[in-house]
């Protein structure tokens, strides 16, 4: 499939928490393709909202994975440090950019829509400009109105084929800058993995509705479209993602061999018994590189 020499992949965890069977599940997928194409795997703290971020959760992760046998190349990036490049890339967004004063409850209120993620469709009332006396609060890029062909976004994802989203109708002008003062997730994604060099992004299925406008800020940017590859996640009884938020578990790290396990079931590999770490990676490798030719087929 890509080019071998030139993968660049990479695990972007946000220290919430401790992993769990959801976080370690897009860790494995992210791991696995890289190592299929004989690519770099990066990791990234996604540490850009330090009001979520739990102190230790960091060093927790890189101490699981580094005991689960994931090993990562280079040095471990912080997007809390990395505040500035988000700033430029903001800069060069120019008029794209506009403040907006409107607070959530009043674009729930507004009621135009319901985006796919949950989250109101942001109708645009500060697109031409700030009501009068109302402050700035966040900065929102502006998307192409209904009906112009750059509004839909067009995308091939390698797990689950072809995926589209206007975004005029879909999601409306999105948060660079979050009223809070953080740099929002959409924007330091983007310019991290440009950044990074990220060649392809493996992540899980609740980041779906995420890649429109992360495709769309690379274009306004100029930046290049990794590959996408989205993997399903672990839900609980009521069919939420797991996550810290709804409390799930942190991963038994006293039973590595056990964790990689469900989580490769998950994922549909096909490893049968094995008896260490070490010789997990390999065959759950190998079980990876099928699955895809499998897909491809
Ligand atoms: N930090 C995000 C999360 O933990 C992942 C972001 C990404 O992979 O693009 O959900």
């Amino acid at each position: 499939m890509s080019n071998q020499t030139s993968y660049i992949g990479r695990f972007a965890p946000s220290p919430t928490g401790p992993l769990h069977a959801g976080s370690l599940v897009a860790a494995m997928a992210s791991y696995l393709d890289a190592k299929a194409n004989h690519g770099r795997w990066l990791l990234r703290m996604e540490d850009v909202d330090e009001a979520r971020t739990t102190a230790g959760a960091a060093e927790s992760i890189l101490a699981d994975l580094d005991t689960l046998g994931m090993h990562w190349d280079g040095e471990v990036v912080f997007q809390s440090q990395r505040t500035g490049l988000y700033e430029a890339a903001f800069d060069r967004l120019g008029r794209l950019a506009y403040p907006c004063g409107c607070t959530r409850r009043e674009i729930v209120d507004s009621r135009i829509c319901v985006a796919a993620d949950g989250a109101a469709v942001y109708p645009g009332t500060c697109r031409d400009g700030l009501p009068v006396g109302k402050p700035a609060r966040a900065y929102r890029l502006r998307v192409p109105d209904p009906g112009h062909i750059d509004e839909l976004i067009i995308f091939d994802d390698r797990w689950l084929g072809r995926m589209q989203q206007h975004l005029a109708i879909e999601v409306g002008d999105f948060v660079l800058k979050r009223a809070d003062g953080f740099w929002a997730y959409q924007l330091a994604v983007v310019v991290d993995d440009a950044d990074q060099g990220i060649t392809h992004v493996v992540r899980g299925a609740d980041l779906l509705d995420s890649t429109a406008r992360q495709i769309y800020l690379q274009r306004q940017l100029k930046l290049a479209t990794p590959h996408y590859l989205h993997v399903p996640v672990i839900t609980n009884a009521d069919g939420e993602k797991l996550s810290k938020q709804n409390g799930a578990q942190a991963i038994d790290i006293k039973q590595p061999l056990l964790a990689l396990s469900k989580a490769a079931w998950f994922l549909g590999l096909d490893i049968g018994q094995v008896d260490s770490v070490s010789a997990f990676w390999p065959l759950a490798t190998t079980a990876w590189a099928n699955l895809e030719m499998t897909r491809q087929s």
